[in-house]
Order: structure tokens, then sequence, then C-alpha cells
């Protein structure tokens, strides 16, 4: 991993309690996220990459505290966040910014794009007066490619790509240092998503931002990740820089996933792999590696021993018992 990191992850943890019956005793737990550690470096992107309920989303989250971790550090330049006070947390909020997979959603209706854009200046005491909020939210219309008279209108005149550099208008607005960005593309046509990824890059150089770019396709993440790790059911399967990781994947999930995705080139075939039966449930994961149910080359100790992620070759890290 790398040496200087910025954002550091370690042994995160996020189980939701399942209560039942009159007392609403707790009866089960979903492990949503079991055990995750990355680092990102500064100005690095890490792409989080996973099927939809491996916990990805739940990850992005916990490291911002939009939802209390269960267990674990989030090490954000050098401070644990999961130890901040609400005081703390609130001026650390300024570094750490994150961009919704629905634009839409997250985005308040009744409000303006100069009433969403300054909420956010306001709230951090960004801008001594109206006038100079004004003048701010302009610049970061223009930033995003949107016209400053786009202020006076509403979410719902905008199209998904637009409303989408909306977010991002709204994330920059406080200059952040870090930006987790949830699936931003994948509510959008594959043409806007290109423009959506473009523009991302164009700011990550502009500003030195750093991303942990979380995304369910293997192809969307591929150029605009540094190194990408890959998820399943709650833990880092694999860690490597990002060309690493396509031409040469070494655990079986990651190998799976890469054989779905389409190449361009007509003459390279890729022999495509099926996983036998679906995600189980994160209620009761299967115990050692979560793989091995599903797993094509599954050893006797895959299902009683968890392995861990070990480095294969520089940068490379695998968590498998026969790969790693
Ligand atoms: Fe497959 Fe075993 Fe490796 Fe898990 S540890 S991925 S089950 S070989």
């Amino acid at each position: 991993m790398s040496e200087t990191p910025l954002l550091s992850v370690r042994g995160l943890r996020k189980h939701f309690p399942i209560t039942g019956g009159v007392l609403a005793r707790e009866v089960a737990r979903v492990h949503a996220v079991d055990g995750v550690s990355f680092d990102i470096a500064e100005g690095e992107t890490l792409g989080l990459v996973g099927e939809s309920g491996c916990g990805k989303s739940t990850t992005g989250r916990c490291i911002l505290r939009l939802i209390e971790p269960s267990g674990g550090e989030v090490l954000f330049r050098g401070q644990d966040v999961t130890r901040l006070d609400r005081k703390a947390l609130r001026a650390l909020r300024r570094d750490m910014q994150i961009i919704f997979q629905d634009p839409f959603a997250s985005l308040n209706p009744r409000h303006t794009v100069g009433g969403i854009i300054g909420e956010a200046l306001e709230i951090h005491n960004l801008g001594k007066n109206r006038a100079e909020r004004e003048a701010r939210i302009v610049e970061l219309l223009e930033t995003v490619g949107l016209r400053p008279d786009h202020m006076r209108r509403f979410p719902h005149e905008f199209s998904g790509g637009q409303r989408q550099r909306i977010g991002i208008a709204r994330a920059l607005a406080v200059e952040p240092r870090l930006i987790i960005c949830d699936e931003p593309v994948s509510a959008l046509d594959v043409s806007i998503q290109a423009q959506v990824i473009n523009l991302l890059e164009d700011l990550q150089e502009r500003f030195n931002l750093t991303y942990l770019f979380i995304a369910h396709d293997l192809s969307v993440v591929e150029h605009i990740s540094d190194r990408v790790a890959v998820m399943y059911l709650g833990r880092v399967m694999e860690i490597a820089p990002s060309r690493e990781l396509y031409d040469n994947p070494r655990h079986p999930y990651t190998e799976a996933l890469l054989s779905a995705v389409p190449i361009p080139d007509p003459r390279i075939k890729r022999k495509r792999i099926m996983l036998q039966g679906d995600v189980p449930s994160p209620i009761n994961p299967p115990t050692g590696c979560h793989f091995h149910p599903r797993c094509p080359i599954a050893e006797k100790h895959c299902s009683q021993e968890a392995p861990s992620l070990r480095e294969t070759s520089p940068g490379h890290w695998v968590s498998c018992h026969v790969r790693g």
C-alpha cells in the first residue's frame, strides 16, 4: 500500500443488528463491512468495486461517519475520524465530501441550485457576505461546466448529467481534500458517464483531489483509478495498481468479474467465468473465506480459515489461501 496515505482505513466493520419479537431483541446481524483495510495517498484515486450489497457504499458512508462504524479505524491525516466529537467531525467534513449515485434524490427539489451550493458555503462560514457567496457559486458552476444563470433554476429543470455536475459543484464548494464518489455515474447514460468521469479527472488535476471511487462495474473504474480494490461480502479480496489488476488478476473472484467486462478489440477473446450460485446473505456469511461456496479453486481449509490480505508482488495484495 502507499507510503504517505491521506486516508487509512483499518479493520473497518459495520454490523447492522436485526431485531425481532415483542422485546425487539437482536436476533441476527448483517455483516455489511467485515474488516476492511486500505490506504489512499494524497492525489490518488482508489476504485472500490464489487457487486451490489458487497458493502462498498457502506464503507464510504462509514468513512464519513454518515453511518457509525461498529469497529476499526479511519485515519484522515493521522486523525481517527471514528473518535471525533460532533464539533470536530463537522470541521473535518470540510475536508471530506461525498457525491451520490442519484443526484436527484440528493438535491433538495425546493431549493434553487444557488441555494443548494450556497447552503454548503454557509454551513462552513465561507464567504463574508451574500455577494461573495454568489460570486463563488458562479465560479463553481463554471468550473463544472454549467452556466451562471443556472443558479436560479431548480434541480428538476436539469438532465441527469447536469444534476450530477451540480452535486459535484456542491462537494467542491468547501474545497475538500477527499471526495467519496459513490457510484456517481451508474444512473447516467453511457455517453454522459464518460463526460462526468472526464470532468472528475480534470478537477482532480486542477485541485489535487483524492478520490475513493465506488462502482459495481470494473470497466467504469479502469481509466480513472490509480489502484483498484475488489470487495466481496464485506471484505477486500484484492488490491492492485489498476493496470496490474486488469492484466494480472490473482483472486478467482476478480478473474470472474473481469471475464464479464467486454474487450473492445474483437481479436482478443476472454473466456467468461460463470460463478455457481448467488452471493450468500451477509446475515450469515460463509465461514472461512467468504467466497468459498462459489470459488472454482476452493480447497478444504478455505471453509475453515479466513485468508488475510497478503502482498504477492509490489503493491499487489490478495486475500486467498491458494493465490495469496
Ligand atoms: Fe477460493 Fe480458497 Fe482462495 Fe477463497 S481462499 S478465493 S475459497 S481458493
